[in-house]
């Protein structure tokens, strides 16, 4: 056993990452139970970082902040416009000695292991930066115009993160870089700065969180399980007279509206009631009591979004949602779209994770009577076991 070297981190978090779909960056996002930064937080305070660099989005301070608290030696600074400009301000954001190695980290790695970083330290004893790499198991193929041709695999490596060199070489190089393009890998900034560079065994598990999918993956290998939980609501609000009605969070000229407390959108009380029964975690008049003034006209947007909130603390997340709403009228089916994208950028979640349904209860009932409409949804979730 070697005693454990001095180094400090840096994690690039200010990518926007548009492959991933809709809803938060990725490195807010859940991975089994905490917010994928956190991941890699937690693997480099494990290993006995000295100081830690978080390079955020330039507005994303109040979403970092809970992740950061109450760990010393870490921070953020704002990013650039690009990565190498990020990598250079989490650089000057360090108090390290000069020849503290630096481990430069992508935020959408997040199962990152003690054995990654050991390794990197141990390589820059003799090189200049270091890098762990994966050799390239499939077959590649290069299309150029419609024409296809294999590639040799042979001699090629992926390039994963962290990357590490001592902060003073890092940032020379960075401040010598001269193309062309922009770098997008510190160990090839340290490679055109005439540095050695030295590859240490790469790890599937040290993925890239680039697609949607991924996620799924990423579960299986951070080892933990899920479970899926289940919830029904259902609502009903009077009819009365007025102009427009709020469902689903769209609101829609009609010559009734409902009448309730909040802005009566039983769509989204529906909605809400199914997200707490899946928690186990009461009913809506439990959080938000009807006899509470500050209630009075609320948009339901912040009942959802309360119990959509109460999933994510859990370290849960939403699968899908499915609700339906009963009347005669208005007419729902022209307005179903606004209501599926509405409830979707609410809730950050992708549009088939959200349905929307119609149906009339054919002249019967207090529906058919038009005395009122009612809703009912139901809610999938999973949640840490
Ligand atoms: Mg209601």
């Amino acid at each position: 056993m070697t005693q454990a070297m001095t180094f400090a981190a840096i994690i690039v978090a200010a990518g926007a990452g548009t492959r991933i779909g809709s809803g938060p960056a990725k490195q807010w996002r859940m991975l089994a139970g905490k917010p994928v930064l956190q991941w890699s937080i937690e693997a480099f305070t494990a290993a006995g970082v000295a100081e830690g660099v978080v390079v955020i989005p330039a507005d994303a301070g109040a979403t970092a902040q809970p992740i950061l608290a109450g760990r010393p030696g870490w921070r953020t600074v704002p990013g650039g416009a690009t990565r190498a400009l990020s990598v250079q301000a989490g650089l000057a954001a360090l108090g390290v000695s000069a020849d503290t190695p630096v481990l430069v980290h992508d935020a959408a790695r997040p199962l990152l292991k003690p054995a990654h970083i050991s390794d990197l330290l141990a390589a820059l004893e003799s090189a200049d930066a270091a890098l762990p790499a994966l050799a390239v198991a499939d077959t590649l193929r290069r299309v150029t115009d419609g024409a296809t041709e294999t590639v040799s695999r042979e001699c090629l490596w992926r390039a994963q993160t962290p990357q590490a060199a001592r902060r003073a070489r890092l940032e020379s190089a960075y401040a010598r870089w001269s193309g062309p393009g922009e770098p997008t890998d510190d160990a090839a900034v340290v490679e055109a700065d005439g540095g050695r560079i030295a590859l240490t065994p790469g790890d599937a598990a040290l993925m890239k969180l680039t697609y949607p999918e991924d996620f799924a993956m990423a579960e299986l290998l951070a080892g933990k399980t899920m479970t899926m939980r289940i919830g029904q609501g259902f609502d009903a609000h009077r009819w009365g007279p007025g102009e427009a009605v709020w469902l689903c969070g769209v609101q829609i000229a009609h010559d009734q509206t409902l009448i309730g407390h909040s802005d009566a959108d039983a769509g989204l009380h529906a909605l809400t009631d199914a997200l707490l029964g899946a928690l186990g975690e009461g009913d809506i008049g439990d959080h938000f009591p009807p006899t509470d003034p500050q209630w009075k006209g609320a948009a339901s947007d912040l009942f959802l979004k309360h119990a959509a909130d109460m999933v994510t603390a859990r370290g849960g997340r939403i699968l899908n949602l499915d609700v339906t709403l009963i009347c005669e009228r208005p007419k729902i089916k022209p307005h179903r779209a606004a209501m599926r994208q509405r409830l979707a950028d609410l809730l950050g979640l992708a549009l088939d994770q959200v349905s929307v349904k119609a149906t009339t209860t054919e002249g019967m009932g207090f529906t058919g009577r038009q005395e009122g409409l009612a809703a009912q949804a139901v809610a999938l979730i999973e949640v840490p076991t």
